[in-house]
């Protein structure tokens, strides 16, 4: 449990703080001699992007976990230390990743190394598991992202998945859809009207969170994080 006196953002991982994608096409390319691009990725379902079943696609992130493309080659997102680091003094920042308990070791250690002293905490909701690949059918081993978000009160939660944007809407103040991904650009059902989009984290540190920024204003700003009014 995170203990703060500051303002909590939830800060997801993959495509948000770790270019996931990037380095899983590098390796999906080599071993199976596909010639995927980014831009493929219209789902974050991979099995409708590359084929097969649900449960293959997640037997291959298995495999990738193990291999150097994940372990050693995985990269931050441009930008991402940065802007966390200058707004750590104003708000704590906890990962809530819907990452599995298997590479959770792996992740904390990711980032120590990219994000040192950054996050008061990480935690994982351990979905796509191998005994449960189907991130929807939630057993006693996965939590939700609205139950993580909830269990570190936060206020606000940046992911770049429309699915757990939607999700989340219901219990933080306000949502950013992080990225501009095929998977991302046109979400079937549309938004809440508390998900705001951020293209990356210069437009995040820029237009969205100075104007949330001070913990006492009580203006009502319309962009961003400026429904984060602290002073309640
Ligand atoms: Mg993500």
């Amino acid at each position: 449990m995170v203990h703060s006196e500051k303002p909590v953002i939830a800060v997801d991982c993959d495509e948000v703080l770790a270019q996931f994608l990037p380095a899983l096409i590098r390796y999906h390319n080599a071993k199976y001699s596909t010639t995927l691009e980014l831009k493929d990725f219209h789902s974050y379902r991979f099995c409708e992007v590359w084929g097969g079943t649900n449960e293959e696609a997640t037997e291959k992130i298995h495999d990738f976990f193990e291999t150097d493309h994940f372990l050693r080659d995985l990269a931050p997102m441009p930008g991402a230390l940065e802007v966390l680091e200058s707004f750590k003094e104003k708000f704590t920042f906890v990962v809530v990743t819907s990452r599995q308990h298997i590479i959770e070791q792996a992740t904390r250690d990711w980032l120590q190394n990219y994000f040192p002293n950054v996050f008061s905490d990480a935690l994982f909701g351990n979905h796509w598991t191998k005994d449960s690949p189907d991130p929807n059918a939630i057993n006693a081993t996965k939590r939700t992202k609205p139950e993580m978000c909830q269990a570190v009160n936060a206020i606000a939660i940046i992911d770049d998945a429309p699915s757990y944007a939607v999700q989340c809407a219901d219990v933080v103040k306000k949502v950013l859809l992080y990225g501009t991904y095929s998977y991302n650009a046109n979400p079937e059902g549309g938004l809440p009207a508390n998900v705001v989009r951020t293209v990356d984290w210069e437009e995040f540190s820029k237009t969205c969170l100075p104007k949330g920024l001070n913990r006492h204003t009580r203006r009502s700003v319309s962009c961003g994080l400026a429904v984060i009014d602290n002073s309640t």
